[in-house]
């Protein structure tokens, strides 16, 4: 079976900035289709959960409170980058708008609500080393 990587928080895990998850996908499902490789950038990076909210704001990545979580996304995104490597992952299911995981439209900064075209950090990294990435609406191109 092909490996999956997919967002942790989508598995029923409580990673999310607020402690809690987002269990959104039929896991039976893509378990019969799929190897998961889950993972969680803004762990992998250093933050704690829960944690103050982040929206990207241009190349930056701001928390609300103002402080500037930046370094962490890039880590973050580069670790899911390496899990793609080391487990053969050619796609990513991801949790849709995140800062992190979010793939083709995000918050835009302003912790407002609205949402703006882009990706989060480890979407568009793993979109520029050609992983196809998918949002959980999405689910049924792979399935
Ligand atoms: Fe979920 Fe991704 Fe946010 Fe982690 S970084 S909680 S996997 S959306």
């Amino acid at each position: 079976m092909e490996n999956l990587l997919i967002s942790a928080c989508l598995l029923g895990i409580e990673c999310r900035y607020d402690g809690k998850s987002v269990k959104s996908v039929d896991i039976e499902a893509l378990k019969e289709k799929y190897n998961l490789i889950p993972m969680c950038p803004e762990i992998y990076g250093g933050l704690t959960t829960p944690r103050c909210p982040s929206e990207r704001v241009g190349e930056r990545v701001m928390m609300k409170d103002g402080t500037d979580v930046t370094e962490n996304y890039k880590r973050g995104a580069l670790i899911a980058y390496k899990m793609c490597c080391i487990f053969n992952c050619k796609t990513a299911l991801l949790k849709e708008r995140s800062p992190s995981c979010g793939c083709w439209q995000i918050y835009d900064g302003s912790f407002s609500g609205r949402l703006t075209d882009g990706d989060g950090c480890t979407a568009e990294l793993l979109k520029s080393k050609g992983i196809n990435v998918i949002g959980e609406s999405h689910i049924k191109k792979i399935m």
